[in-house]
């Protein structure tokens, strides 16, 4: 059975429900608001329901440990957003080459949050050292910054299976969510 995208009453992401059940209880408890739904229908011994696929939060739920999920430097996160390029040279790197900048130095008090680290290639990296990007003389070719809300959208449809996505992609176009 299918997942379903949960979004909140900001239209922002919020979560995936793995199971429908939790999916359609949200939906049955008016908490949320189905806005697309699979072909698949469960049948209760009254009624009839189809499988919701993405269902807007009713009320805004805040959500403190969601925010510090996208605030982590992963390497997949960094260089994705940095569309796997060194953000000093221009060079390209892979998962396997790439290596992440801490714009301010770690050592220096820099945070470990993506609004401070960059995509940088070995030698960059190892050329600037223990230093910001003004001792070094090295320009940055973009500051680093947080992911946009339609970037986190598509780094989870990146994770989805095929049915999924579609799914999913056609509604966030639909309502206006634009990707990338
Ligand atoms: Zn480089």
């Amino acid at each position: 059975m299918s997942r379903c995208l949960v979004l909140n009453a900001s239209y922002e992401y919020l979560s995936i429900a793995d199971r429908w059940i939790d999916a359609l209880t949200l939906v049955l408890s008016k908490k949320a608001t189905p806005i697309e739904e699979y072909p698949e229908v469960v049948r209760s011994q009254r009624e009839d329901f189809r499988l919701p696929a993405v269902v807007v939060m009713n009320r805004y739920v805040k959500t403190r440990r969601k925010v510090r999920l996208w605030i982590v430097p992963t390497r997949k996160l960094v260089f994705s957003r940095d569309g796997f390029r060194c953000q000093y040279c221009g060079t390209g790197v892979n998962m396997k080459t790439g290596t992440r900048d801490h714009v301010q130095p770690l050592s220096r008090g820099g945070p470990d949050v993506l609004a401070n680290v960059v995509t940088a290639c070995r030698d960059c990296n190892g050329r600037k050292d223990d230093r910001t990007p003004d001792e070094a003389g090295m320009k940055l070719l973009s500051q680093p910054r947080s992911l946009t809300e339609s970037e986190k959208i598509q780094c989870l449809l990146k994770t989805c299976r095929t049915k999924e996505r579609d799914t999913w992609l056609e509604c966030l176009t639909r309502i206006g969510v634009r990707l990338g």
